[in-house]
């Protein structure tokens, strides 16, 4: 090849991966598909081969960088974390940590965290320039300076130095080199999903009892965090409360809990919990047959009981993975499930999503034993509509299809107005009046539902770990959902 054709055909292939840099960058589906057809396993070799010699020529040092942006952008897609898993991706860019280039070792950080198991925590180690890299990046974000972004927003960052301090040493130079005042500057943003991130990331740094006495003795969070659980933003005000836990060394109670709280002591995650025995009385004034429930298998999702438990906000289930968020904020009424899980291995197989419907809709949905989608008639023969607020007939996207059931791995959707359409409910024994919502706690069969994105206008974020372009999942499929829990959440009306 003479030398004119060979820059031709460099010039043609760093096209190609900037195309493919600017499409992962903007449609999780296109990331998607990069993977179902081999990009990803195809990049992954090209990277593999070149990692010893990629600095010694400049063309390779440039196209083992774009490479690297297209494997970071894929890995954010929730679908992807599988099958980067079973192309060993993590020991294929684990080496990429210690380049001298800052940018392809920040972006291979990155892209490791999003994708690494618990059991290899250990490659997360990054050196201690790259996190200054880093931070750098994020006092950009912090300042406004766009240029420096590197392509990063700040949420993103945040997120990203929460999972990247999920490694203890990690955890250390964070802390050491300014990670704290950078996040309590962030908290006192106007965002209020900035201000949740921020403060995540700083639970996330005390976890370590070594960083967390540093924090304690350098730095007065205290103040901020106590003022973010009078936050009007539930999910900023749980986030305070956990982050105040652990540096105070006694779990304040949840905002929902303190409203309904009486002269009486309180154990929180006892079958005491106030805002449990709430939920129960709640239950009861739907007036459904015990029999529908496994009293033994309820759990309550109080930030209380959740801090208490010391739970983590997400887990994953079922083959292959998927994450879900805990229902921080409702209570679990588990419901007996039926025979057919044992054959089919739900519980080791499926996945775990929820469905937000209204109190009404409860009793048939028990009756029935499945979820129901609109147009469905009931067992008494009354048709189900759509939702207020959601897509319906007469007003919706072409092509969309609202004849399907809806679901989400984050109670934070599903959990919406537009799903779980509030009603009024008064307590005699507390004697107040609450907005009481329900949803459906569900098992779900992998590959039986579509992937989509958020339906209900929302113009932020709705749930930091998954992007709006993959909260709703939707389905036409008849038996492949499991109804195991009924959820509640109740808000005193003021
Ligand atoms: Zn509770």
């Amino acid at each position: 090849m003479s030398e004119s054709d060979k820059k031709r055909h460099w010039n043609a292939i760093t096209t190609i991966l900037v195309t493919f840099i600017a499409c992962s960058e903007l449609s999780l589906k296109i990331c998607r598909q990069c993977c179902h057809c081999n990009l990803v396993s195809d990049l992954l070799e090209y990277v593999v081969k070149y990692q010893k010699d990629y600095h010694k020529d400049k063309s390779l040092s440039t196209l083992t960088a774009k490479s690297l942006i297209i494997l970071h952008n894929c890995s954010k897609a929730a679908e992807n974390k599988q099958v980067y898993r079973q192309l060993g991706a993590s020991e294929k860019i684990a080496p990429f940590l210690k380049s001298k280039n800052d940018d392809m070792a920040a972006t291979s950080l990155f892209t490791l965290s999003y994708i690494i198991e618990r059991s290899k925590q250990h490659l997360l180690k990054a050196e201690n320039r790259v996190l200054i890299y880093i931070l750098g990046i994020f006092d950009a974000c912090l300042d406004d300076y766009s240029q420096e972004r590197k392509g990063f927003s700040t949420s993103e960052i945040v997120v990203g130095l929460g999972n990247i301090a999920i490694n203890d040493e990690n955890k250390l130079s964070l802390v050491n080199n300014g990670l704290v005042p950078r996040l309590l500057r962030m908290m006192k943003r106007d965002s209020p999903v900035e201000q949740e991130c921020a403060i995540n990331t700083f639970t996330t740094l005390t976890k370590l009892k070594s960083t967390r006495n540093l924090i304690v003795d350098k730095y007065d969070a205290v103040q901020i965090l106590s003022k973010h659980t009078d936050s009007d933003v539930e999910a900023v005000r749980h986030a305070a409360e956990r982050a105040m836990a652990p540096i105070k060394n006694t779990p304040p109670r949840s905002a929902a809990q303190r409203k309904v709280s009486t002269s009486t002591s309180v154990s929180s995650a006892s079958l005491n919990c106030n805002y449990r025995q709430l939920c129960l009385r709640f239950k009861k004034s739907l007036d459904l047959s015990d029999a529908y429930f496994a009293a033994e298998y309820d759990m309550c999702y109080c930030n209380s009981c959740h801090i208490e438990r010391g739970d983590e906000l997400y887990y994953s289930r079922g083959l292959p993975p998927k994450d879900y968020g805990l229902p921080i904020g409702w209570c679990r009424f588990a419901i007996q499930v039926p025979a057919r899980v044992a054959p089919l291995n739900v519980f080791h197989k499926w996945h775990v999503a929820f469905h937000g419907t209204r109190p009404d809709a409860v009793r048939p949905i028990l009756e029935c034993g499945d979820l129901l989608m609109p147009g469905d008639l009931e067992m008494e023969g009354r048709k189900l509509a759509e939702r207020d607020g959601h897509f319906n007939e007469k007003s919706k996207p072409v092509g969309f299809d609202t004849k399907q059931i809806f679901l989400s791995p984050s109670i934070r959707y599903s959990g919406s107005n537009a799903y779980a359409y509030p009603s009024k409910f008064k307590d005699d024994i507390a004697k107040k009046v609450y907005w009481s919502k329900v949803a459906f706690q569900v098992w779900i069969k992998p590959e039986s539902y579509n992937i989509g994105p958020q339906t209900i206008g929302a113009k932020y974020e709705i749930d930091p770990r998954f992007n709006n372009q993959e909260l709703e999942w939707f389905t036409k499929r008849r038996g492949c959902i499991v109804v195991s829990g009924l959820l509640v959440n109740l808000q005193e009306t003021y």
